[in-house]
């Protein structure tokens, strides 16, 4: 057989009428890349660009090859999915769709932490997104002959979004198969992050197509993987600060005792993720202001 014939290993098909295609962007953040998806029923939508790279640009307008697109699709506003956006609607004549720019569905917490300066956790986002069209949790839009439904999931960004295509839903980086979401404030917030799991939840889905790894083709399962998985790092950190108050740094050093030296920020991010939830459901409270380095105190045992 000649080689024209052997599908490239940066395309495949997951679904039916679904291809798609990896971005050259592996790293430990993006895993082999970013998935940019080609929905076509006869109508093409895209959903998820990727990062600004010329040879993804060229792989994606391949795919195309001169049709009209209807939609490109914004999951949410991190740099590894949104920078080509602009550069592919100039050049295909189609609207970007997303829910807001980069600080859109933030709670007012997590405003405040960005007024007051706290940019740890602020890495990696695409302060430039701007969509065309304002999306709206449930918003639906018509593909040829079926329907593609907006979820509002904030958590892992305020302003990302899960799009529903018939029983497969496009999870973004809000579920993914190979990592536990990154939740990282303040772009990040783990009490809609939770609340969005628990809303995926109640829905019913064959498969899900994440932004980054192979298809997830046991969803429920995974949603409870990943609550459980907060909810045991939730009982460890309370169980830590029970006779103790401590800060983030302190909690994440008890905590994560076999973790690489070059992880702790990360990790540290990841209890004060924690943190806040807690605060914000009155189960602990920071002595003083809201910071990494505020200790709190456990208010219900
Ligand atoms: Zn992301």
């Amino acid at each position: 057989m000649s080689s024209k014939y052997v599908a490239r290993k940066n395309i495949t098909k997951p679904a039916k009428n679904i291809i798609c295609i990896l971005a050259p962007n592996p790293s430990p953040m993006t895993f082999k890349g970013t998935n940019t998806y080609i929905i076509d029923d006869g109508e093409l939508a895209i959903i998820d660009p990727g990062p600004s790279n010329k040879e993804h640009f060229g792989n994606i307008l391949e795919k195309i090859s001169g049709r009209p697109v209807k939609y490109i699709f914004l999951t949410h506003s991190h740099i590894d999915h949104s920078p080509l956006a602009d550069k592919l609607s100039a050049e295909l004549n189609t609207p970007i769709y997303g829910y807001g720019p980069s600080d859109a569905g933030l709670s007012s917490t997590m405003l405040s932490l960005i007024k007051n300066g706290y940019k740890s956790g602020a890495e990696g986002i695409d302060y430039q997104f701007k969509p065309d069209h304002l999306i709206k949790n449930n918003e639906r839009f018509k593909l040829n002959d079926t329907v593609i439904s907006a979820i509002h999931t904030p958590g892992h960004m305020g302003n990302h979004i899960c799009f529903q295509y018939d029983k497969i839903l496009f999870s973004g980086d809000h579920v993914m198969g190979w990592a536990t979401s990154m939740v990282s404030p303040p772009y990040g917030d783990l009490t809609q992050f939770m609340a969005s799991c628990r809303l995926l939840q109640t829905k019913e889905f064959d498969l899900f197509l994440p932004g980054h790894g192979d298809p997830v083709k046991n969803p429920s399962e995974r949603l409870n993987f990943l609550i459980n998985h907060r909810l045991d790092r939730e009982r460890q950190i309370k169980e830590t600060i029970k006779n103790t108050p401590l800060n983030s740094l302190e909690i994440t050093e008890i905590i994560y005792t076999e973790i690489d030296n070059s992880l702790i920020p990360a990790a540290t991010r990841n209890v004060f993720a924690h943190l806040i939830d807690l605060n914000e459901r009155g189960i602990i409270e920071f002595d003083g202001e809201i910071s990494e380095r505020s200790k709190v105190n456990l208010l219900h045992k």
